[in-house]
């Protein structure tokens, strides 16, 4: 089953429940504790907080996510992605515990026919929190599950909350087991590789008055209206029914891992490191495509560095792969198209999107060589006067001269089994700041300077003495 079909299988299910269709809120999300949005209820917050009065009382999403949190395990799990889409539906006061779950096991469990997902029920295991009886006893009910397929979790793993003053609750997490092949038995407590979370419910019940970890906060009293907040991974689920190990092997993110192999005349498969290179770069391009294509360029902050960091790593991936040229006017489009039939604006806004891309490309391209030729020097220098790690000068140089993010370098010094001043390099870019701002002002002050002039001798007033009184103060001094 096609990515595509799913989050419409999806949506098809829940709008003829009852559910308002909401389309999907851009990456960049007017929430400033958030740099992007990563989960499907960002749009919804403020409906669940009661600061807005909620236009219905229940709707569904495919909400685009970007997780930064995980760019290290892309590539070597099998199911994170840095982009990614997420399912949900959302209960605003309207059902609880007991619809969520008779949604989840209906459409997990519907044949494929009959326009369900079509999932065996005796791969389905679930967690929930430990003491949440009331779950545990509607999972028995309503699924059928056998106690066994029920397992009990903290607080740290099944308990949710998004800030104070906030609503928190308790969660019910749904995994698929992909069988023995996959890794040892016993629940996904053992093994999440093998026991695949594919879909978490919230049950918002009651507000925090205080959160001091995850699993140590205050309960001020329960919500007076209680909510449902779920996501589904859809590529997870994608990767189950296309009968493909793993995210990068569905049909939205392939292509472009089958088109780098070919350029870099790899046999995906071959080898481990190779592969997730391959994997790396598939998933890094879609992320860096939806990304520009929500507006974001790359830069050294914020968003813009998130960005930077991903496309410099698909550089540098393809260069371990062994291209040197450029690669992604190959790989972008082809990206595109994957994702054009969900995001049309992909094909219309082509134009921009692949300039940016194919700038960044090149901006980099021109110094990544001569930057990395500077990165094993130094390894070299530090491994002759035996110190595990490089100093911050060479990092700030390689950030600031060669454009090297800082995550690049503290990637390529752990390959090498080397640390990095970080502290050190920090504090040389706090200077290079300082410096930018003195500079900024100073600038200021002679654009004001250069206004007054032209204000006055528009005006042909006084005759300007400005150069020559600057001029005479700085001899005497
Ligand atoms: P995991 O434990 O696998 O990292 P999670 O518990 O962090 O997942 P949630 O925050 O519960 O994930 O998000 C809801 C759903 O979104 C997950 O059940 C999963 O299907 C999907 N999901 C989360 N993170 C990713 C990711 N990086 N790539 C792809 N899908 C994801
Ligand atoms: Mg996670
Ligand atoms: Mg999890
Ligand atoms: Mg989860």
């Amino acid at each position: 089953m096609k990515t595509a079909e799913i989050r419409r299988r999806f949506l098809d299910f829940f709008t003829s429940r009852g559910h308002h269709e909401v389309p999907s809120s851009p990456l960049i999300y007017n929430d400033p504790t958030l740099l992007f949005v990563n989960a499907g209820m960002v749009p919804f917050k403020p409906y669940f907080t009661g600061a807005e009065p909620n236009p219905w009382s229940r709707a569904t999403s495919v909400q685009k996510c970007i997780r930064t949190g995980d760019i290290e395990e892309v590539g070597k799990t099998t199911r994170h992605g840095t982009f990614f889409q997420m399912n949900g539906n959302f209960s605003f006061g309207d059902y609880f515990k007991d619809g969520a779950i008779r949604y989840a096991w209906e459409l997990l469990t519907k044949p494929q026919e009959a326009g369900g997902l079509g999932f065996d029920p005796a791969t389905i295991w679930v967690s929930v929190l430990k003491g949440d009886d009331e779950t545990r006893g509607l999972w028995r009910a309503i699924a059928g599950l056998p106690d066994e397929h029920i397992q009990d979790r903290g607080l740290k793993d099944n308990y949710w909350s998004m800030g104070v003053p906030g609503p928190g609750g308790p969660t019910s997490e749904i995994f698929i087991d992909r069988g023995p092949e996959y890794g040892p038995d016993g629940g996904p407590e053992v093994d999440e590789d093998r026991f695949l979370e594919i879909w978490n419910l919230v049950f918002m019940q009651e507000e925090l008055s205080a959160v001091r970890a995850k699993d140590d906060f205050d309960v001020l009293r329960p919500l007076p209206r209680k909510n449902i907040d779920t996501g589904m991974g859809i590529e997870r689920v994608a990767l189950l029914l296309q009968g493909v190990d793993n995210f990068y092997e569905i049909d939205e993110v392939y292509p472009v891992l089958d088109r780098a192999a070919e350029l870099a005349g790899k046999r995906y498969g071959a080898n481990h490191d190779d592969d997730v290179r391959l994997r790396v770069v598939a998933d890094h391009v879609r992320s860096g495509l939806m990304l520009i294509s929500d507006g974001v360029t790359p830069g050294n902050e914020a968003r813009g560095y998130v960005l930077r960091r991903l496309l410099r790593r698909v550089v540098r991936s393809m260069r371990l792969l062994g291209v040197n040229g450029p690669t992604f006017g190959e790989l972008f489009p082809i990206s595109r198209d994957a994702m054009k039939g969900s995001y049309p604006e992909l094909e219309t806004d082509w134009q921009r999107i692949s300039e940016v891309a194919y700038g960044e490309e090149e901006a980099f391209g021109r110094t990544l060589t001569s930057g990395t030729q500077i990165f094993d020097q130094a390894v070299t220098d530090a491994r002759k006067s035996q110190q595990t790690s490089l100093s911050g000068e060479r990092a700030f140089q390689l950030h600031d001269t060669y454009g090297f993010p800082i995550d690049l370098t503290l990637e390529m010094a752990g390959e090498q089994g080397l640390n990095v001043d970080e502290a050190g390099f920090r504090r040389l870019m706090d200077e290079q700041r300082q410096r930018a701002k003195a500079d900024a002002k100073a600038k200021k002050g002679d654009a004001q300077a250069v206004q007054a002039y032209a204000q006055l001798r528009d005006r042909g007033e006084t005759p300007f003495t400005g150069f020559r009184t600057l001029a005479g103060e700085s001899a005497v001094r």
